[in-house]
């Protein structure tokens, strides 16, 4: 690939990014002793100050229940509450405050629309249609609804680089069609979608259209009414606002139809035990207490976006995804993933050669106080499309700089250079089935081979330093793991659920009755690390002793909660299913 193109521009007129950051106290910080780096704003983007100064001053001096206190705390915060409201509405050129509905966020959006719009509109048979690349909140709300009402859910096909495919689209808006959702910009690929003639071709048919804003909102200008859809989505904490808040604006016509989508205080007009009538909109939809503070704080972000001015960091966005593409773009072994023409601030990719797993890139950059997502990103099918399992993700933000985008690059070389130095000194090949070894017993039961594993890591942390260097010896571990034959990798040892690819194999020792063993396999470097802790536990040991071994407790014990993401332990909590029905069913067998 080219060289980065002097058509880029490294500073643009009018816009500070320097000035810009010294706003975000959090960009300050630093990660494992490195300077934080962070680049995963699509899952959430950071703070400014005049962000939390707006929460500490609502708290501090305006905080009181909205809409129901006649005193003079409760109407201030109904008045910040209603005015925040209005900024959201012209922010997004809605035509009326009132259409503006706080809710939680994208996610709870969605589900109002699916939930009120889709069990009073939608008839069996219909068509409910999504794009390829939607994240999981915006297909399952609709599985769901299309499960309730008899619908069917379609979905428009996109091609390698990630891109709609919309003669498909006109081709499927052939049969009955009742909604369309789609994303404006995706969090997986970058790709921006023409909402407007997506929008413009379900209305020829009659079909109502929700555009999933999420992505779209603090990159650029955002006009309802000139995309002429019925809905429109996003959430506040990608917006440089608090978590907790987000925004439905819809229809008035179609919103005054809708039934509420929950039920409570605020959203009515009368309550009988016989019959309730409810609120005007918006309050229909805003059932209990709201998040008063959070839709306060999101208005200030707003104020704070429109005070830089779209004309100012679209440019700067747009400079630095092409340098960082660029740059990461020319780094033999890896690949982008989403290369569409319409691009936003996403950044995917994955590394061919030598292959590391997304997880193993996360790990590594975070090491080097690079903060990315690694994973589906929510939005397994477009995995399953693209033909991967996962990506890296690194997502730019108005704050983020080339400085910025050369740690990226550089923590990326260093990962690659790491991991090739390695694979050369890696034992070949995988064994044939007849040369099957098994990991033996360490101890005489699981619970003393815990104990034993658990003062190693002690020795671990006390010599080299806490939770980097237990990270480190438990990925050491993984690298003796006993190999795997690829003809034991299939379906019917593959673990779901896990960040990587994962096959557990388990049996009962030849020649006993009740000694379990397993072989285990997994792409990264930290998940082999895990099946080889299990090994130490379990394996060589009796089926009824891997069924008694409460190994919840052993990982509190040792503290795993706290260098172990969630997403992880899912995927270990997958594994020690599977680990623990096998040994039941060997237990049953033998009784
Ligand atoms: N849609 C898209 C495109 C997103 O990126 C996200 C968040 N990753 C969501 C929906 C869901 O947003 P939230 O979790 O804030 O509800």
């Amino acid at each position: 690939m080219a060289s980065v193109s002097l058509t880029i521009p490294a500073k643009l007129p009018g816009f500070d990014v320097r000035r810009i950051r010294r706003d975000f106290p959090i960009l300050h910080a630093s990660a494992h002793g490195k300077p934080l780096v962070y680049l995963d704003n699509g899952a959430t983007t950071q703070k400014p100050q005049v962000v939390l100064d707006r929460l500490a001053r609502y708290y501090e001096s305006e905080n009181a229940n909205i809409h129901r206190g006649v005193y003079l705390l409760s109407q201030t915060a109904t008045l910040a509450y209603e005015e925040a409201r209005r900024t959201i509405a012209a922010f997004i050129n809605a035509p009326g405050a009132a259409e503006v509905i706080f809710t939680r966020g994208t996610t709870e959006a969605v589900n109002l629309v699916a939930s009120s719009f889709g069990r009073a509109n939608f008839k069996p048979g219909h068509q409910i249609i999504v794009s390829a690349m939607e994240h999981h909140s915006n297909i399952v709300p609709w599985q769901i609804i299309a499960q309730a009402t008899g619908g069917v859910l379609r979905v428009i096909p996109m091609n390698d680089a990630g891109e709609l495919l919309l003669d498909e689209y006109a081709k499927l808006l052939k049969q009955p069609t009742c909604f369309v959702s789609v994303v404006h910009a995706s969090n997986s690929l970058g790709t921006i979608n023409d909402v407007r003639t997506i929008t413009r071709m379900a209305h020829e048919v009659g079909a109502k259209v929700l555009v999933d804003g999420a992505q779209w909102v603090a990159h650029h200008p955002t006009d309802v009414r000139q995309i002429d859809c019925d809905f429109y989505a996003f959430s506040g904490h990608k917006l440089y606002g608090p978590t907790g808040i987000g925004v439905l604006w819809g229809r008035r016509e179609l919103l005054d139809a809708m039934p509420p989508y929950q039920g409570g205080g605020d959203m009515i007009e009368s309550v009988t035990f016989e019959k309730t009538t409810y609120a005007q909109l918006p309050n229909k939809f805003e059932a209990g207490t709201p998040h008063i503070a959070g839709a306060v704080g999101l208005a200030a972000a707003i104020e704070y976006v429109q005070s830089v001015g779209f004309e100012n960091l679209v440019p700067h966005e747009e400079s630095l995804l092409n340098y960082a593409t660029q740059q990461l773009g020319d780094v033999p072994g890896v690949r982008i993933i989403g290369t569409a023409k319409q691009k936003g601030c996403v950044l995917s990719f994955v590394i061919d050669d030598p292959p590391i797993s997304s997880l193993d890139i996360g790990n590594r950059l975070d090491r080097e106080g690079v903060a990315v997502r690694t994973g589906h990103h929510c939005c397994q099918p477009v995995m399953v499309r693209m033909g991967i399992n996962s990506t890296a993700r690194a997502s730019l933000a108005m704050y983020n700089t080339r400085e910025d985008v050369d740690a990226l690059v550089a923590a990326v070389k260093l990962t690659i250079h790491e991991r090739s130095a390695k694979r050369h000194s890696a034992p070949a090949a995988s064994p044939a089935m007849s040369t099957l070894k098994f990991p033996p017993a360490v101890a005489d039961s699981p619970a003393t081979a815990a104990d034993q594993l658990a003062e190693e890591l002690r020795d671990v942390s006390d010599a080299l330093g806490g939770r980097d260097a237990i990270n480190t010896h438990i990925e050491e571990m993984g690298e003796h793991l006993l190999p795997m034959p690829e003809a034991l990798k299939n379906e019917s040892t593959r673990v779901h659920g896990c960040m990587s690819v994962v096959h557990l194999f388990p049996r009962i020792r030849p020649g006993t009755v009740d000694v379990f063993e397993f072989l285990g396999s997994s792409d990264a470097f930290i998940v082999r690390g895990l099946i080889a802790v299990l090994q130490r536990i379990y394996s060589g040991q009796k089926a009824s002793a891997v069924l008694d071994f409460d190994i919840e407790n052993f990982f509190q014990r040792i503290g795993l909660d706290q260098f172990i993401s969630s997403q992880r332990r899912n995927g270990l909590a997958g594994m020690i299913k599977r680990i623990r029905s096998s040994a039941g069913a060997m237990v049953a067998a033998s009784a």
